[in-house]
């Protein structure tokens, strides 16, 4: 019996001899294991590092390239304007209608030097907003004082929906939210068929503005519509239309509307027409 026992407690040790060595070998392996991780923690942190210095690099390079377009894009501007004005002289119909393309030519390349550095400032998080109480309906008939030769251009209507009486005032940053509307109302006549018609609606809701932009234009297709704010997207048929535009002003006029505490979204029927909508905080909420 004492035998028997003895011969089994060393048949334990040796058991348990065993369990350590594998235990170590376990404690070994996490180890290395966590020495590795720590490692990699300490790669990843370090790429992460390079990423943020790229990006720093090329957002001054963006923002450097726009800057040095601006000043001769806007010297351009200015002769152009002088000439088309007669200010050198009586021009004939045909150099007026040259030099009528080439100024809106440099216009646009003037909107989109100005989106790509708005669009690159939202980015970096270089933007910054000044907010206060504003009245929606005064912005928006000042935009549509500067729009509206676009689309009487193209026999285009546009009209408010509702005579809007006893609305409260929208909290926002004036500039940010002048910015918005300008986009939605261009888009809404760039993307309308001659003849065609926009319609806008504001109303109040609990605690904050919705604002509508309704028209009966190209829509967006149903497949690309989850693609319409991501930056620099273009629909196919707004595409083909030969419309222009850099695909980046839906891309800022959500970021400006969030930023300000709102919400942007649509309806859109290919063939049909869009309604863009979003929302403006009465009272501040951020
Ligand atoms: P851009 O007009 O410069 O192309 P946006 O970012 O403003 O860029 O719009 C992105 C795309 O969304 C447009 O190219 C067009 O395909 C689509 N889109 C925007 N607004 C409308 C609209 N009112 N009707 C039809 N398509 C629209």
């Amino acid at each position: 019996m004492f035998w028997l026992i003895e011969y089994v407690n060393m048949d334990n040790i040796e058991e348990m001899k065993a369990k350590i060595a594998k235990l170590e070998q376990i404690a070994d392996e996490y180890n290395t294991g966590t020495k590795l991780l720590i490692r990699r923690d300490l790669e990843l942190s370090r790429a992460n590092e390079k990423l943020q210095k790229f990006d720093e690099i090329k957002s001054n390079f963006i923002s450097i390239v726009a800057h040095q377009l601006r000043t001769p894009l806007s010297g351009i501007k200015w002769t152009l304007s002088m000439l088309l004005n007669g200010d050198m002289g009586p021009l004939n119909n045909d150099q007026k209608t040259f030099l009528m393309k080439s100024y809106e030519s440099n216009t646009r390349m003037i909107t989109l030097v100005n989106d790509m550095l708005v669009a690159d400032g939202i980015q970096s998080g270089k933007v910054h907003y000044g907010f206060k109480h504003i009245d929606i309906i005064d912005l928006m008939d000042n935009v549509l004082f500067e729009v509206s030769p676009q689309a009487s251009k193209r026999n285009i209507s546009i009209n408010y929906k509702n005579k809007f009486e006893n609305l409260p005032q929208a909290y926002a940053d004036p500039e940010a939210m002048r910015a918005v509307l300008q986009n939605l109302l261009e888009n809404a006549i760039k993307y309308t068929i001659d003849g065609g018609k926009v319609e806008i609606d504001v109303k109040k809701e609990d605690d904050h503005l919705l604002i509508s932009i309704n028209d009966n234009g190209i829509g967006i297709p149903k497949d690309q519509a989850k693609n319409v704010f991501v930056k620099f997207f273009r629909a196919r048929n707004a595409i083909r239309q030969e419309t222009d535009g850099s695909g980046l002003g839906l891309y800022i006029t959500k970021s400006i509307i969030e930023k300000n505490g709102g919400t942007i979204y649509f309806e859109s029927e290919e063939g049909k027409g869009s309604t863009f909508y979003f929302t403006v905080p009465l009272q501040e909420s951020h």
